[in-house]
Protein backbone atom coordinates (compact mmCIF):
# COMPACT_ATOMS: atom_id res chain seq x y z
CA UNK A 1 0.00 0.00 0.00
CA UNK A 2 1.17 3.55 -0.92
CA UNK A 3 1.49 5.95 1.48
CA UNK A 4 -0.97 8.01 -0.22
CA UNK A 5 -3.76 4.80 0.02
CA UNK A 6 -2.82 4.19 3.53
CA UNK A 7 -3.96 7.89 3.98
CA UNK A 8 -7.26 7.47 2.49
CA UNK A 9 -8.17 4.29 4.37
CA UNK A 10 -6.50 5.34 7.87
CA UNK A 11 -8.07 8.88 7.71
CA UNK A 12 -9.39 11.20 10.11
CA UNK A 13 -13.00 9.27 9.88
CA UNK A 14 -11.63 5.67 10.38
CA UNK A 15 -9.47 7.14 13.36
CA UNK A 16 -12.94 8.26 15.13
CA UNK A 17 -15.75 5.94 14.19
CA UNK A 18 -12.72 3.13 16.14
CA UNK A 19 -11.74 6.27 18.55
CA UNK A 20 -15.48 6.29 19.97
CA UNK A 21 -15.87 2.63 19.94
CA UNK A 22 -13.78 2.12 22.55
CA UNK A 23 -13.25 5.48 24.24
CA UNK A 24 -15.63 7.55 25.83
CA UNK A 25 -16.80 10.33 23.51
CA UNK A 26 -13.57 8.87 21.41
CA UNK A 27 -11.55 11.19 23.74
CA UNK A 28 -9.07 10.38 26.90
CA UNK A 29 -9.80 13.98 27.49
CA UNK A 30 -13.54 16.10 27.15
CA UNK A 31 -11.41 19.08 26.36
CA UNK A 32 -10.64 17.38 22.71
CA UNK A 33 -14.12 16.65 21.67
CA UNK A 34 -15.96 18.83 19.47
CA UNK A 35 -18.75 19.79 22.12
CA UNK A 36 -17.59 23.18 21.81
CA UNK A 37 -17.72 24.25 18.66
CA UNK A 38 -21.11 23.02 18.08
CA UNK A 39 -20.48 19.86 16.77
CA UNK A 40 -18.35 17.92 14.05
CA UNK A 41 -15.36 15.54 13.94
CA UNK A 42 -12.35 16.89 15.31
CA UNK A 43 -9.17 15.80 13.16
CA UNK A 44 -7.33 13.12 14.45
CA UNK A 45 -3.19 14.60 15.02
CA UNK A 46 -0.88 12.30 13.69
CA UNK A 47 2.56 14.59 14.12
CA UNK A 48 3.85 17.74 14.94
CA UNK A 49 6.60 19.70 13.71
CA UNK A 50 7.29 22.77 15.31
CA UNK A 51 4.50 25.47 14.73
CA UNK A 52 2.52 22.68 12.60
CA UNK A 53 0.70 20.28 13.26
CA UNK A 54 -0.87 17.67 10.75
CA UNK A 55 -4.04 15.54 10.87
CA UNK A 56 -4.33 11.67 9.67
CA UNK A 57 -5.73 13.13 6.20
CA UNK A 58 -2.57 14.87 5.34
CA UNK A 59 -4.04 17.86 6.32
CA UNK A 60 -1.19 20.56 7.76
CA UNK A 61 -2.67 23.50 10.65
CA UNK A 62 -0.58 26.32 12.26
CA UNK A 63 -1.18 25.17 15.38
CA UNK A 64 -1.99 27.92 18.69
CA UNK A 65 -4.06 24.82 20.71
CA UNK A 66 0.24 24.10 21.69
CA UNK A 67 -1.48 20.90 23.32
CA UNK A 68 -3.04 23.10 25.91
CA UNK A 69 -0.06 24.96 27.13
CA UNK A 70 2.81 22.49 27.43
CA UNK A 71 4.33 23.17 23.68
CA UNK A 72 6.03 26.91 23.80
CA UNK A 73 8.96 25.29 21.62
CA UNK A 74 6.68 24.02 19.24
CA UNK A 75 6.02 20.34 17.97
CA UNK A 76 9.29 17.84 18.95
CA UNK A 77 12.17 20.43 19.56
CA UNK A 78 15.47 19.30 18.01
CA UNK A 79 16.66 19.56 21.80
CA UNK A 80 14.10 17.83 23.49
CA UNK A 81 13.87 15.17 20.90
CA UNK A 82 17.67 14.62 21.61
CA UNK A 83 17.44 14.88 25.67
CA UNK A 84 14.41 12.49 25.64
CA UNK A 85 16.10 9.96 23.19
CA UNK A 86 19.60 10.26 25.50
CA UNK A 87 17.42 9.09 28.35
CA UNK A 88 15.23 6.67 27.18
CA UNK A 89 18.30 4.70 25.87
CA UNK A 90 19.63 4.45 29.33
CA UNK A 91 16.04 3.62 31.11
CA UNK A 92 12.81 5.35 31.13
CA UNK A 93 11.81 5.16 34.84
CA UNK A 94 14.39 4.03 37.74
CA UNK A 95 11.85 4.14 40.94
CA UNK A 96 15.29 5.86 42.86
CA UNK A 97 16.40 9.56 42.50
CA UNK A 98 17.97 10.48 39.71
CA UNK A 99 20.18 13.30 38.84
CA UNK A 100 18.06 14.72 36.42
CA UNK A 101 15.25 15.37 38.50
CA UNK A 102 17.71 16.87 40.68
CA UNK A 103 18.98 19.28 37.87
CA UNK A 104 15.40 20.25 36.89
CA UNK A 105 14.03 20.81 40.40
CA UNK A 106 16.86 23.42 41.11
CA UNK A 107 16.50 24.64 38.03
CA UNK A 108 12.86 25.80 38.53
CA UNK A 109 13.70 26.57 42.33
CA UNK A 110 16.48 28.85 40.59
CA UNK A 111 13.93 31.07 38.44
CA UNK A 112 11.63 30.48 41.11
CA UNK A 113 12.66 32.04 44.15
CA UNK A 114 9.98 31.87 46.25
CA UNK A 115 10.18 28.02 45.72
CA UNK A 116 12.11 26.89 48.73
CA UNK A 117 11.99 23.65 47.53
CA UNK A 118 9.88 21.67 45.17
CA UNK A 119 8.26 18.40 45.14
CA UNK A 120 7.98 17.06 41.34
CA UNK A 121 4.56 14.89 40.66
CA UNK A 122 3.18 13.81 36.97
CA UNK A 123 0.57 16.05 36.11
CA UNK A 124 -1.00 19.47 37.20
CA UNK A 125 -3.82 17.94 38.70
CA UNK A 126 -1.70 16.46 41.28
CA UNK A 127 0.48 19.06 41.96
CA UNK A 128 -3.09 21.13 42.73
CA UNK A 129 -4.57 18.20 44.93
CA UNK A 130 -1.30 17.76 46.77
CA UNK A 131 -0.55 21.44 47.36
CA UNK A 132 -4.32 22.07 48.70
CA UNK A 133 -3.54 18.58 51.13
CA UNK A 134 -0.39 20.38 52.51
CA UNK A 135 -2.61 23.29 52.92
CA UNK A 136 -5.08 21.68 54.97
CA UNK A 137 -2.69 20.01 57.25
CA UNK A 138 -0.51 22.75 57.71
CA UNK A 139 -3.70 25.23 59.19
CA UNK A 140 -5.55 22.23 60.76
CA UNK A 141 -8.44 23.54 58.59
CA UNK A 142 -10.96 22.37 55.92
CA UNK A 143 -12.17 25.03 53.46
CA UNK A 144 -10.59 26.21 50.18
CA UNK A 145 -11.48 29.62 48.25
CA UNK A 146 -11.20 29.28 44.68
CA UNK A 147 -12.69 31.01 42.26
CA UNK A 148 -15.82 30.45 39.31
CA UNK A 149 -14.48 28.94 35.91
CA UNK A 150 -10.53 28.43 37.14
CA UNK A 151 -9.23 24.95 36.31
CA UNK A 152 -7.29 23.70 38.58
CA UNK A 153 -7.08 20.06 37.53
CA UNK A 154 -9.84 17.45 37.99
CA UNK A 155 -9.44 16.31 41.72
CA UNK A 156 -12.73 15.90 43.54
CA UNK A 157 -12.76 19.43 45.23
CA UNK A 158 -11.47 21.20 42.25
CA UNK A 159 -14.35 20.15 39.87
CA UNK A 160 -16.78 22.45 42.12
CA UNK A 161 -17.59 25.50 39.32
CA UNK A 162 -14.45 24.43 37.31
CA UNK A 163 -13.93 26.16 33.92
CA UNK A 164 -11.73 25.34 30.72
CA UNK A 165 -13.27 21.93 29.54
CA UNK A 166 -15.82 20.98 32.22
CA UNK A 167 -17.65 24.47 31.35
CA UNK A 168 -17.08 24.12 28.11
CA UNK A 169 -19.39 20.82 28.12
CA UNK A 170 -21.78 21.92 30.72
CA UNK A 171 -20.25 19.86 33.55
CA UNK A 172 -18.78 22.93 35.74
CA UNK A 173 -19.79 21.00 38.73
CA UNK A 174 -19.12 17.59 37.70
CA UNK A 175 -21.65 14.51 38.80
CA UNK A 176 -19.86 12.49 41.50
CA UNK A 177 -18.51 15.12 43.03
CA UNK A 178 -19.77 14.34 46.72
CA UNK A 179 -21.90 17.30 49.17
CA UNK A 180 -19.35 16.64 51.53
CA UNK A 181 -16.73 17.87 49.08
CA UNK A 182 -18.56 20.76 48.19
CA UNK A 183 -19.09 22.05 50.98
CA UNK A 184 -15.56 22.40 51.74
CA UNK A 185 -14.70 24.41 48.73
CA UNK A 186 -16.15 28.37 48.61
CA UNK A 187 -16.61 29.53 45.08
CA UNK A 188 -16.12 32.93 44.51
CA UNK A 189 -16.32 35.73 41.03
CA UNK A 190 -12.29 36.70 39.61
CA UNK A 191 -11.42 39.75 40.12
CA UNK A 192 -13.65 40.57 42.86
CA UNK A 193 -11.70 40.94 45.98
CA UNK A 194 -14.34 42.05 48.89
CA UNK A 195 -16.26 38.92 48.14
CA UNK A 196 -13.31 37.70 49.10
CA UNK A 197 -13.61 39.77 52.16
CA UNK A 198 -16.59 38.96 52.99
CA UNK A 199 -16.50 35.17 52.86
CA UNK A 200 -13.82 35.43 54.85
CA UNK A 201 -15.34 37.56 57.46
CA UNK A 202 -17.59 34.90 57.76
CA UNK A 203 -15.76 31.57 57.51
CA UNK A 204 -11.79 32.78 57.53
CA UNK A 205 -11.25 30.59 60.77
CA UNK A 206 -12.23 27.52 58.65
CA UNK A 207 -10.08 28.81 55.78
CA UNK A 208 -6.51 27.01 54.68
CA UNK A 209 -6.30 28.30 51.38
CA UNK A 210 -7.13 30.59 49.01
CA UNK A 211 -6.11 29.23 45.76
CA UNK A 212 -5.70 31.38 42.33
CA UNK A 213 -4.25 31.24 39.06
CA UNK A 214 -3.13 34.76 39.19
CA UNK A 215 -3.33 34.94 35.56
CA UNK A 216 -5.71 32.44 34.24
CA UNK A 217 -5.77 30.84 31.17
CA UNK A 218 -9.03 28.96 31.59
CA UNK A 219 -11.99 30.97 31.54
CA UNK A 220 -10.04 31.82 27.85
CA UNK A 221 -7.60 34.74 29.30
CA UNK A 222 -8.36 37.00 32.07
CA UNK A 223 -6.04 39.52 33.56
CA UNK A 224 -6.45 40.25 37.23
CA UNK A 225 -6.94 43.83 37.63
CA UNK A 226 -4.20 45.91 39.30
CA UNK A 227 -3.54 45.64 43.07
CA UNK A 228 -6.19 42.15 43.12
CA UNK A 229 -3.43 39.82 43.48
CA UNK A 230 -1.97 41.57 46.74
CA UNK A 231 -5.42 42.16 47.87
CA UNK A 232 -5.44 38.15 47.98
CA UNK A 233 -2.22 37.82 49.90
CA UNK A 234 -3.75 40.63 52.49
CA UNK A 235 -6.66 39.12 52.94
CA UNK A 236 -5.16 35.18 53.86
CA UNK A 237 -2.55 36.63 55.77
CA UNK A 238 -5.52 38.59 58.37
CA UNK A 239 -7.37 35.24 58.70
CA UNK A 240 -4.06 32.86 58.36
CA UNK A 241 -5.03 30.83 55.66
CA UNK A 242 -2.49 30.08 52.72
CA UNK A 243 -2.24 31.80 49.16
CA UNK A 244 -1.42 29.16 46.80
CA UNK A 245 -0.66 30.38 42.97
CA UNK A 246 -1.52 27.84 40.34
CA UNK A 247 0.68 28.51 37.22
CA UNK A 248 0.41 25.80 35.87
CA UNK A 249 -0.83 27.56 32.48
CA UNK A 250 1.39 30.93 33.18
CA UNK A 251 5.20 29.57 34.53
CA UNK A 252 7.45 29.94 32.16
CA UNK A 253 4.92 31.96 29.70
CA UNK A 254 5.37 34.87 30.09
CA UNK A 255 9.01 35.26 31.20
CA UNK A 256 11.87 33.24 32.73
CA UNK A 257 9.88 31.94 36.12
CA UNK A 258 6.63 33.02 37.23
CA UNK A 259 3.94 35.46 36.70
CA UNK A 260 3.81 36.18 40.65
CA UNK A 261 7.25 37.73 39.94
CA UNK A 262 5.63 40.66 38.06
CA UNK A 263 2.44 40.80 40.09
CA UNK A 264 5.61 40.72 43.43
CA UNK A 265 2.90 39.13 45.25
CA UNK A 266 4.78 36.26 46.90
CA UNK A 267 2.19 32.90 47.75
CA UNK A 268 3.24 30.39 50.55
CA UNK A 269 2.69 27.59 47.58
CA UNK A 270 2.92 27.25 43.70
CA UNK A 271 1.56 24.93 41.81
CA UNK A 272 3.09 23.91 38.02
CA UNK A 273 3.03 21.72 35.00
CA UNK A 274 2.88 22.26 31.38
CA UNK A 275 5.93 24.02 30.31
CA UNK A 276 8.16 22.37 32.53
CA UNK A 277 7.71 19.28 31.67
CA UNK A 278 8.51 20.19 27.96
CA UNK A 279 5.94 18.18 26.27
CA UNK A 280 6.05 14.94 28.53
CA UNK A 281 3.57 14.72 31.62
CA UNK A 282 5.05 16.54 34.50
CA UNK A 283 4.01 19.01 37.65
CA UNK A 284 5.23 20.32 40.77
CA UNK A 285 4.39 22.09 43.78
CA UNK A 286 6.73 24.24 46.67
CA UNK A 287 7.36 27.07 47.92
CA UNK A 288 7.55 27.96 51.88
CA UNK A 289 10.37 26.86 53.61
CA UNK A 290 8.67 25.63 56.80
CA UNK A 291 5.53 23.74 54.97
CA UNK A 292 8.73 21.64 53.27
CA UNK A 293 9.15 19.21 56.69
CA UNK A 294 5.43 18.59 56.65
CA UNK A 295 5.45 16.13 53.94
CA UNK A 296 6.42 12.67 53.59
CA UNK A 297 8.71 11.03 54.28
CA UNK A 298 9.74 13.32 56.73
CA UNK A 299 6.49 14.81 58.05
CA UNK A 300 2.36 13.49 58.00
CA UNK A 301 1.33 14.39 54.52
CA UNK A 302 1.37 11.85 51.80
CA UNK A 303 1.65 12.01 48.35
CA UNK A 304 3.74 9.83 45.71
CA UNK A 305 3.67 8.70 42.45
CA UNK A 306 5.41 5.87 40.48
CA UNK A 307 6.06 8.22 37.63
CA UNK A 308 6.88 11.39 40.10
CA UNK A 309 10.02 13.58 38.55
CA UNK A 310 10.01 10.46 35.73
CA UNK A 311 13.40 10.46 33.56
CA UNK A 312 12.42 11.08 30.51
CA UNK A 313 10.12 14.37 31.64
CA UNK A 314 12.99 15.60 33.16
CA UNK A 315 15.55 15.47 30.39
CA UNK A 316 12.42 17.17 28.18
CA UNK A 317 11.52 19.80 30.73
CA UNK A 318 15.41 20.53 31.41
CA UNK A 319 15.65 20.41 27.42
CA UNK A 320 12.94 23.05 27.08
CA UNK A 321 13.84 25.23 30.22
CA UNK A 322 17.97 25.76 29.19
CA UNK A 323 15.91 26.62 25.54
CA UNK A 324 14.43 29.05 27.52
CA UNK A 325 16.98 30.70 29.40
CA UNK A 326 19.05 30.77 26.83
CA UNK A 327 17.16 32.33 24.07
CA UNK A 328 14.98 34.66 25.93
CA UNK A 329 11.78 34.12 22.91
CA UNK A 330 9.51 36.16 24.97
CA UNK A 331 9.79 39.60 23.67
CA UNK A 332 9.52 38.05 19.99
CA UNK A 333 6.47 35.92 21.08
CA UNK A 334 4.52 39.14 22.57
CA UNK A 335 5.41 40.79 19.83
CA UNK A 336 3.87 38.05 17.63
CA UNK A 337 0.80 37.69 19.36
CA UNK A 338 0.62 41.52 19.30
CA UNK A 339 0.60 41.36 15.54
CA UNK A 340 -2.27 38.45 15.60
CA UNK A 341 -4.06 40.77 17.99
CA UNK A 342 -4.12 44.03 16.23
CA UNK A 343 -4.95 41.95 13.24
CA UNK A 344 -7.64 40.68 14.52
CA UNK A 345 -8.90 43.66 15.93
CA UNK A 346 -8.63 45.74 12.63
CA UNK A 347 -10.75 42.47 10.82
CA UNK A 348 -13.04 42.53 13.69
CA UNK A 349 -14.21 46.07 13.13
CA UNK A 350 -14.48 46.18 9.49
CA UNK A 351 -17.01 43.33 9.39
CA UNK A 352 -18.64 45.05 12.62
CA UNK A 353 -18.77 41.67 15.08
CA UNK A 354 -18.14 42.59 18.52
CA UNK A 355 -15.15 41.76 19.61
CA UNK A 356 -13.04 41.63 23.17
CA UNK A 357 -9.50 40.17 23.25
CA UNK A 358 -7.73 39.41 26.37
CA UNK A 359 -3.83 39.42 25.91
CA UNK A 360 -0.78 38.75 27.82
CA UNK A 361 2.28 37.78 25.65
CA UNK A 362 1.87 34.84 23.80
CA UNK A 363 -1.32 34.06 24.50
CA UNK A 364 -4.59 35.64 24.32
CA UNK A 365 -8.61 34.76 23.75
CA UNK A 366 -10.93 36.48 21.30
CA UNK A 367 -14.23 36.58 23.11
CA UNK A 368 -17.24 37.36 20.53
CA UNK A 369 -18.72 39.98 22.72
CA UNK A 370 -18.27 43.69 23.43
CA UNK A 371 -16.96 43.25 27.17
CA UNK A 372 -14.95 43.80 28.90
CA UNK A 373 -14.24 39.89 30.15
CA UNK A 374 -12.71 40.58 33.70
CA UNK A 375 -14.25 36.56 34.84
CA UNK A 376 -16.49 34.03 34.11
CA UNK A 377 -19.78 35.28 34.04
CA UNK A 378 -18.12 37.95 31.23
CA UNK A 379 -16.09 35.27 29.66
CA UNK A 380 -20.00 32.98 29.17
CA UNK A 381 -21.51 35.92 27.89
CA UNK A 382 -19.66 35.48 24.50
CA UNK A 383 -21.25 34.41 20.99
CA UNK A 384 -21.04 30.59 21.28
CA UNK A 385 -22.49 30.73 17.71
CA UNK A 386 -20.35 33.37 16.22
CA UNK A 387 -16.98 31.70 17.78
CA UNK A 388 -18.24 28.12 16.00
CA UNK A 389 -18.78 29.59 12.59
CA UNK A 390 -15.14 31.49 13.52
CA UNK A 391 -13.38 28.67 14.87
CA UNK A 392 -15.12 26.13 11.36
CA UNK A 393 -13.93 28.39 8.82
CA UNK A 394 -9.94 28.61 10.60
CA UNK A 395 -10.32 24.72 11.13
CA UNK A 396 -10.94 24.73 7.38
CA UNK A 397 -8.15 27.17 6.12
CA UNK A 398 -5.31 25.44 8.06
CA UNK A 399 -5.64 27.09 11.82
CA UNK A 400 -5.82 24.76 14.53
CA UNK A 401 -7.54 26.48 17.81
CA UNK A 402 -8.82 24.64 21.30
CA UNK A 403 -12.04 23.57 20.56
CA UNK A 404 -13.55 25.83 22.52
CA UNK A 405 -14.26 29.81 23.41
CA UNK A 406 -12.79 29.10 26.62
CA UNK A 407 -9.48 28.29 25.80
CA UNK A 408 -6.42 30.64 24.45
CA UNK A 409 -4.79 31.23 21.79
CA UNK A 410 -0.90 30.01 22.71
CA UNK A 411 2.25 31.93 20.19
CA UNK A 412 5.35 29.52 21.23
CA UNK A 413 8.60 30.28 20.50
CA UNK A 414 8.81 28.90 16.51
CA UNK A 415 5.82 30.35 15.19
CA UNK A 416 6.94 32.50 12.67
CA UNK A 417 5.64 35.92 10.68
CA UNK A 418 5.09 34.07 7.66
CA UNK A 419 2.63 31.71 10.08
CA UNK A 420 1.15 35.12 11.62
CA UNK A 421 0.46 36.30 7.81
CA UNK A 422 -1.50 33.00 7.06
CA UNK A 423 -3.28 33.11 10.37
CA UNK A 424 -4.50 36.74 9.56
CA UNK A 425 -5.17 36.07 5.87
CA UNK A 426 -7.77 33.04 7.35
CA UNK A 427 -8.74 34.85 10.35
CA UNK A 428 -10.36 37.74 7.54
CA UNK A 429 -12.85 35.17 6.51
CA UNK A 430 -13.42 33.24 9.77
CA UNK A 431 -14.59 37.00 11.27
CA UNK A 432 -16.83 37.33 8.11
CA UNK A 433 -18.24 33.72 8.77
CA UNK A 434 -18.91 35.17 12.52
CA UNK A 435 -20.42 38.41 11.07
CA UNK A 436 -22.58 36.22 8.96
CA UNK A 437 -24.11 34.36 12.11
CA UNK A 438 -27.33 36.42 13.12
CA UNK A 439 -26.86 36.99 17.48
C1 LIG B 1 -3.92 22.43 32.81
C2 LIG B 1 -4.12 22.97 34.15
C3 LIG B 1 -4.20 22.16 35.29
C4 LIG B 1 -4.25 20.65 35.20
O1 LIG B 1 -3.08 20.11 34.69
P1 LIG B 1 -3.11 18.59 34.11
O2 LIG B 1 -1.68 18.31 33.80
O3 LIG B 1 -4.01 18.61 32.94
O4 LIG B 1 -3.63 17.72 35.21
C5 LIG B 1 -4.28 22.76 36.53
N1 LIG B 1 -4.28 24.09 36.66
C6 LIG B 1 -4.21 24.92 35.59
C7 LIG B 1 -4.17 26.39 35.80
C8 LIG B 1 -4.15 24.39 34.31
O5 LIG B 1 -4.12 25.21 33.27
Amino acid sequence: MTQRETKAVLGTTHWWHRAQQVMPGGVNSPSRSFYGVGGGVPPIMVRGAGAWIEDADGRRYVDYQAAYGPLVLGHAHPAVVAAVARQAAQGTVLGATHPLEVEWAQRIQAAIPGMRWVRMVSTGTEAVMSALRLARAATGRPVVVKFAGLYHGHSDGMLVKAGSGAATVGAGTSDGVTQAVQDEVVVLPYNDSSAVACCLDQRGSQVAAILVEPVVGNSGTLLPHPGYLAELRRLADRVGALLIFDEVITAFRFRWGAVEQEAEVEPDLYCLGKIIGGGLAAGAYGGRADLKALLAPDGRVYQAGTHAGNPLAAAAGLATLSVLEETNPYPRMAELAGVLEAGLRDQAWHQGVRVTINRKGGMFTLFFTEGPVHDADGASAASAPQFHAFYHHLLAHGIYLAPSALECWFVSAVHTVQDIEATLEATAGALAAAAAVTV
